[in-house]
């Protein structure tokens, strides 16, 4: 089976679709949440994703979208954009985004958006906020996003070592457990602008990291014919 790994789409269809045209076959997506916020196409990216077969866990901006979450905690451009990705939903959408749950376990897999700890909200930045976590799950391996930044943290020997992936390349499952974080479709924040997902082939056990461009200009665009705050569409074409 051949599962395309995705996080933090945020409403930019042209990094969505640039993904997918850049996948090629794959049998499932995994999708670790925030789909929605910041971006201008809310339901349209919800429209794509739909119809692929696909499992997916809510985030924070997900569901601060619908009411389900407090947007204090947001900083003021991410609480504009939350509120106008709720103007926008269509009541289906609304009730996609209330269903998602929290965890997913699907074989050796745990699947959440923040941290197996506190699936909406932790960021998991550190070797040592990821060390903690590991007792907090009970597969071997966790897939996280909501940081935005591709990583991976790999447990042994109950030393817990920092691993950023570089794209294109390929990593494959030794006996360790792992948490690891395919990077953000929608608001890259690495410092590389491009779209970021995973590859998982899990009959041959290995892991492909990577990067595609998408044309920046189009989301931009949209997000400022929406009138999105200026520094959500800005921030874009520096992947931060
Ligand atoms: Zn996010």
């Amino acid at each position: 089976m051949r599962y395309l790994i995705l996080s933090d789409i945020h409403s930019n269809l042209a990094a969505f679709e640039a993904v997918l045209a850049d996948a090629g076959s794959f049998d499932r997506i995994w999708c670790m949440g925030d789909m929605v916020g910041y971006g201008s196409d809310p339901n349209e990216c919800l429209e794509r994703l739909e119809p692929l077969p696909h499992i997916c866990v809510a985030g924070n901006h997900d569901w601060a979208s619908i009411d389900k979450l407090e947007i204090t905690d947001f900083n003021l451009d991410a609480q504009l954009a939350c509120l106008w990705t709720k103007a926008q939903l269509t009541p289906e959408h609304q009730a996609y985004l209330d269903a998602l749950p929290e965890k997913i376990i699907e074989g050796e897999f745990t699947i959440v958006h923040g941290s197996p700890r506190h699936p909406i909200w932790e960021y998991l930045f550190s070797s040592s906020s990821a060390a903690d976590n590991f007792e907090h799950f009970t597969t071997r391996f966790c897939f996280v996003g909501h940081t935005h930044m591709p990583v991976i943290f790999r447990n042994r020997d109950d030393f817990c070592e920092t691993f950023v992936p570089e794209p294109d390349s390929e990593w494959h499952f030794e006996e360790e457990r792992a948490i690891i974080n395919p990077g953000s479709v929608g608001q890259p924040r690495d410092g590389d602008e491009r779209a970021s997902y995973v590859i998982l082939d899990a009959d041959k056990g290995t892991l492909t990291y990577r990067r595609v461009a998408y044309p920046v200009y189009v989301t931009q665009k949209r997000m400022l014919n929406a009138k999105l705050p200026h520094r959500l569409a800005a921030r874009l074409a520096y992947g931060w």
